[in-house]
Parts: structure tokens; sequence; C-alpha cells
């Protein structure tokens, strides 16, 4: 049973015309999916509600052709051909007892309409924000007539696809209506421009329109920017304050958030649970509706105080639902220690923004509920009563290991040192990434709890050992070991080092080694966030560090994860050199090689030591000794390898892994054809327009 002290989590609250059964509001978040897998995001929303999540939201719905993201996967509600694909949406929510919400944007000016090749509108003649070479038209009266009608017809169609709550979207410096809100970007000087009464004219006569479209059958919901982060340029506290004293009253529901996306999801790298808090408080006082707002809350202590405290009626989550779907539940029934806690890593955002259905460092399942029939929660029981022999306790082994254990099978965890957890271990005690200890936390947890599965530790066991042990199914979870010899993405065959430099590989530094002197050289071929956590250890310790990359930016990859910019600018600000379009050739004595990625020209950087953080090579010596001693003999042992051992990846693609292997064992071993469903588009006619 539940914890009285949370039972405050689960009171009804009233929404306009309908009531949220408890305080748990999955608020609508992007996923990659969209439009193009619409039967994978039902699925994937489906189980949210399955999971305990009184609203469950889609996440943002063009309203009209004209508003086109692409190549970004959001939803759309263009017409009425796209209502069927919500009406499925809203059947799996509501088959759980959830609402639905249907959050309606018009990109504007964010959007570079690239599929429907018509410029873009918005208050103002601008850029859109990428570097697509497309600007933004300035909106007259016709266009803001039009603008909504197009919003009042999505309204409607959200309706007939059966949705409960429906948003009216003014945030994250996505929308048109935040764009005309927002002296940042609206330098009118009619109606909508000016003082912050015309500004806010769009966003007062879109709410009106929207509740009168609805007419008491769903909810309204507005989610706003609080603060734009951006001083006196944007919209502040006091515009705000403005704002809710004329329209505050009109939505059932106000969403607030802070900043743009970034901020919104920032990751555990750059703050901590609760970030937003500062810029929310207050803002329940200015209205009498319900509020939500989310702040990475996986503490359910967190979320009684922000309601004890005033600060939210409403305990919004997106990445904490990615990352358990089942939280809810969880703290229902008393299990909250089983909560399978956020890391923060954003990994979940890099569906997005690669365009791919969004996956997840601690719930392998997510992406995966119609494709593969994956389940947070559930797991096939055990085909048989082999046993399980799953060598190495990372990400990929502890995963395998707890799965396994979950379907029931006899399984062994052997591990070579003292300690569960492998790279996740030690790389939680790099800056910033302490909270990814998680991905450990609830994976020991539940071996804790499964007598099935028992732990050997300081076993390194050889491939000979295995062998004799007899086990009929082996995963080996080995892991993998960073390169000291330069290959990487930009030189694929070992570099020149000559004796005198000290070259140290993000291993050497991970297990305590350091540089012998002050000057480090650390060159990043690998883009993620490595180079970047180790340029900032390193400088933390009292070195002077350079760092150096062949691409554009300091730690490429994480524009994905939307910390770029965080991660250049603390390097910065640490007084770390930052040398980009340049790779590193060879070293010698007190100097590192480089040389400019266009031109070849080539200088010396002066330096004691040589940071390499550029590839790295499975540890897979056993697996492949293993396969030979088992096809050189009459066993009928079944071997894999999994996680890094089998291709170095990320923590999320490790843990994916050892997931895979657990579910797929017993079943078939060849997949000539995907071993997942996917919709295929239906063909149209074969005819073209007459012209
Ligand atoms: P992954 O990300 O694929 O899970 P890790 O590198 O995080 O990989 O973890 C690999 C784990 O395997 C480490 O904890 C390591 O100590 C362990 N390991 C490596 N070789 C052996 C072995 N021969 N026997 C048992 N455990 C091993
Ligand atoms: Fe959280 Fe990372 Fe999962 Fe996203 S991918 S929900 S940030 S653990």
């Amino acid at each position: 049973m539940r914890e009285p002290r949370f039972d405050v989590l689960f009171d009804p609250v009233q929404i306009g015309p309908v009531t949220a059964r408890n305080r748990f509001f999955q608020v609508p978040h992007c996923n990659g999916m969209g439009h193009r897998d619409p039967s994978a995001h039902a699925a994937m929303r489906g189980v949210k509600a399955e999971g305990g999540w009184a609203v469950v939201c889609t996440e943002e719905v063009e309203i009209h052709y004209s508003t086109d993201v692409a190549p970004y996967v959001e939803g759309r509600i263009w017409d009425d051909a796209d209502i069927p694909a919500h009406a499925r949406l809203v059947d799996r929510v509501h088959e759980h007892g959830a609402l639905a919400g249907l959050e309606l944007v018009h990109s504007g000016m964010i959007a570079s309409n690239l599929w429907v090749r018509q410029p873009p509108m918005g208050p103002a003649n601008l850029p859109v924000p990428s570097t697509d070479p497309v600007q933004a038209r300035r909106m007259d009266a016709d266009d803001i007539a039009d603008l909504r009608r197009w919003h009042r017809q999505a309204v409607a169609r959200g309706l007939r696809a059966g949705y409960d709550l429906v948003y009216v979207y003014a945030a994250h410096g996505l929308t048109t209506i935040q764009h005309f809100l927002s002296r940042r970007y609206n330098d009118r000087d009619d109606a909508y421009g000016g003082s912050i009464e015309n500004r806010v004219r769009l966003l007062r006569e879109i709410l009106e329109d929207t509740l009168e479209e609805v007419d008491g059958r769903a909810a309204v919901a507005c989610r706003i920017c609080v603060d734009e982060l951006v001083g006196e340029e944007g919209l502040e506290r006091a515009e705000i304050e403005r704002v809710f004293a004329m329209v505050g009253e009109l939505p059932d529901l106000w969403d607030l958030m802070v900043g743009e996306w970034d901020f919104d999801s920032i990751t555990s790298r750059f703050a901590d649970e609760g970030a937003q808090e500062a810029y929310v408080r207050g803002i329940k006082a200015l209205t009498s509706k319900p509020v939500v707002g989310v702040g990475r809350f996986t503490s359910p202590d967190t979320m009684v105080r922000m309601v004890r405290d005033g600060v939210l009626d409403l305990i919004g989550a997106a990445r904490p639902s990615i990352a358990d779907p089942f939280l809810p539940k969880k703290i229902e029934e008393g299990r909250w220690q089983d909560i399978r806690e956020c890391i923060g890593c954003n990994i979940c955002v890099t569906g997005d923004s690669t365009k791919v259905p969004l996956r997840c460092t601690q719930n392998p399942s997510m992406g995966e509920e119609w494709r593969r029939g994956w389940h947070p929660e559930r797991i096939r029981p055990k085909a048989s009563d082999a046993r399980v022999l799953v060598v190495g306790g990372g990400p990929a082994g502890l995963e395998a290991a707890q799965a396994l254990g979950k379907r029931g099978y006899e399984v062994l965890l052997a591990e070579a040192s003292g300690e569960l957890g492998g790279r996740v271990v030690k790389e939680a005690r790099l800056p910033g990434l302490a909270a990814w200890i998680r991905v450990l936390d609830y994976r020991k947890g539940q071996l804790e709890r499964l007598p099935n599965v028992e732990l050997g530790f300081d076993s390194p066991l050889t491939a000979q050992e295995i062998l004799e042990y007899g086990f009929e199914h082996v995963a080996v979870a080995t892991g993998s070991r960073w390169r000291a010899d330069g290959v990487g993405r930009w030189h694929v065959k070992p570099l020149p080092f000559y004796p005198g430099m000290q070259l140290l590989t993000p291993d050497d530094l991970m297990a305590g080694e350091r540089p012998r002197g002050r000057r480090v050289v650390l060159y990043d071929d690998d883009h993620y966030y490595m180079g970047g956590v180790l340029a900032e250890l390193l400088a933390r310790e009292g070195h002077e560090v350079t760092i150096v990359t062949p691409e554009g930016r300091v730690s490429e990859w994480t524009v994905n994860t939307m910390e770029q910019h965080r991660i250049q600018r603390r390097l910065l600000e640490m007084g770390v050199t930052v040398v980009t379009a340049q790779t590193v050739v060879g070293a010698g004595a007190g100097h590192a090689q480089v040389s400019c990625v266009y031109t070849e020209r080539e200088q010396e950087l002066a330096c004691d030591a040589l940071v390499l953080v550029t590839a790295r090579l499975p540890q897979d010596g056993i697996y492949l000794e293993l396969k030979q001693l088992v096809a050189d003999s009459s066993t009928a042992m079944r071997v894999r390898a999994v996680g890094d051992a089998w291709s170095p990846g990320t923590i999320a693609a490790a843990v994916w892994d050892g997931h895979r292997y657990a579910e797929e064992l017993d079943g078939p071993d060849e997949f000539d054809t995907p071993p997942f469903r996917r919709e295929v588009v239906e063909l149209a006619p074969d005819e073209l327009p007459v012209s």
C-alpha cells in the first residue's frame, strides 16, 4: 500500500469539464514517431496511461499544412485524414482510464516548411532560427484571421478524435502565439503589437475561439513560457503577471514552462531536479485555475512538496514518464523504490533531433511497445529451464540479468571486479554525471529481489572456465576499452606517436591516472560527452587544457541532447582553450602535432600529456575464444556478446542490447526480415492529378 504522506498526489483534480484521477500529468513531449509511426506512438502513450498517469498528451501537433516542421517528425492534424491516427492514440489512452490531451501548434517562423514549400509566417519578417535559407513572412490581418480559423478547425478535428483536453500553445519559443506575445519577435505597430495588451490579443482570441469551439466538451489548457530567460528583450515575470491579469481565468489549466526546450528539459549535467521552481513559484496565485509544471521530478517527496507549497497542482513530467511509464502506479502501490528514475541524459531528446523513434537509457522498452511488443514492466515467462551465465555487470549485463530473472530463468551474473555497474560507476564519478548511477541503482534494486539470479564478484572468468561451467546460454557483456592509437573517425590507421609524450585514454583517467605535467592536449574525435567532460575534469584539477576537435564545436553530437552550447560555454569559462577544425596527427616530447582539416597546414601545440578520446574496441576476447571452443566441442552452449562487447556505443544502446538478449532468449535465432513491426505507407491510386 502507498505511504500516507503521498496521498495528496492521488487527489483528483478538476480541469474545467473533466477530472484528472490524480495529479500525475504527462505533459506533451516529442517522440520522433508522430505522424510517421502512428500505431507505435499510440501504444507508447497507452502504456503511460496504463502506468497510472491521469493525463497523457501528444507532442506538438501541426494544425495546418502551412506549418510544417519537416524533417522533424511531429504530429499532424492538417485535415480529416489525420483523425484516425489520433483516434487510435485516444483509444489507447482511454482504455486505461486516463484523459488524452492534444497539443496543437502553429510553429510559424520556427517551421522552415521544407516539405510543403511555402513560406512560413509570423509576426515579423525574420529568418527561421535554423540555418535553412528561409524567412518568415510578416502576417497581415487576413493571415491572422486564417490562423484563427485553422486553429479552430484543428480543435474541432481533435474533438472528433476524442481528446479530452486541447492545448493553446504559447511556449518553448516554438509557436506563433508566443512569438506575438513576446517583444523579442513582435515588432508590430498594429493592434497586435507594441503594448502587452496588444501582444496578448492573439493569445486571447485563440483561447476564446477554442473555448467556444469545445463548448464544454473538453478542457482547454494553455502552455505558456513564464520567462524566456533573455531579460528585457523577451517575456519576463513582470509581463507574464500582466498576461495572467488579462487572461488568467480563460483556460481551464495553465501549463507553465521556462526558457526554451533546452532549459525545460535541461540535462542533469547542468541542473538538478526542480530547476524550474524558482521561475514558476507564485504563478499559481495569479489564477484560480490549476497549474502544471515540470522539473524532472522522480522523487515523490519533491512532488508532494510542490503541491503542499502551492507551487503546482499537477506534477508534470515528460522524461520521468519516459524512463518509467509506471511511476504513478509504483508510488500508489507503495513500490516507489522500484521507480526507474530518469538520469537526465536526454538520449530521449535525440530521437526527435535525429528523427527516429525515441529511446531511453533507463527504459529499453520505450519506442518498442508496438514494434517489438516490449513492455516496461511485463516480460514473457521463460520458455525453457535453461540456465544463463551473464559475464560482466555493466549496463548490458545488469539489464540482461534482471530481465532474464524476471522471465524466471536461473541466472548467474559474474563480475570480474568487486562492484556492479561497469562503465556507469566510473562515468558517474565524472563532473556532472552523478545521476547516471541510477542506471545501476534501479537494476541492482531489481536483482536483489530476484532469488533466481545469483551474483558472483571478483570472478574474472576465462573462456575455458565458462565452457566447463556448462550453462546452456552465455551472454558475454565484458564491455569495451578506449583506444590509445588515435584511430577514430578522422584517422582510420594508427598514428605515429613518438616516445616522450604521455598518452592517456578515458579509461586511464577514470582509473585514476593523471597527466604528469600541467599542460594537456585533449583530442576529441568521439564528439559525444566524454571529451568535454574530461576536459572539464582536468581543468578543475588545475591543468592547462586545450581541447582539439576536427568538428566546428566541442562535443558536437551533444547538439542532439541540447547541451552543446552549455558545454562549450562551461569549458570557455573555465579557461579551456578550444581548437576546432584541427586533428591531431602525431606527438613527440613536449608537443602534439595538429593539422587543419581544410588546409592540412600543421602546427605544434606545446603539452606534457595527450588525452585521446577517439574510438573504442570491444572487449570480445572471451566471446571469440568461447565461440571457438564451443564450435570445437560437442556442447550445445549458445554464446552471444551483448552491449559494448558486441559493439561499443552509448549506455542506452548497451541497456537496450542487454534487454533484447533477455527478450529473445529461446526465441528464433535468425532474422532475415525485420523482427519488429513497422507501418508501411498505404499506396494511393496510381494516377497523376490532371493539370
Ligand atoms: P556494457 O556497457 O556493455 O555493459 P561495461 O564496460 O560497462 O560494458 O561493463 C563490462 C563489465 O564486464 C565490467 O564491469 C567488467 O569488470 C566486466 N568484465 C570484463 N571482463 C570480464 C570477465 N572476464 N569476467 C567477468 N566480468 C568481466
Ligand atoms: Fe531520462 Fe535519459 Fe531516459 Fe530521457 S533518455 S527519459 S533523460 S533517462
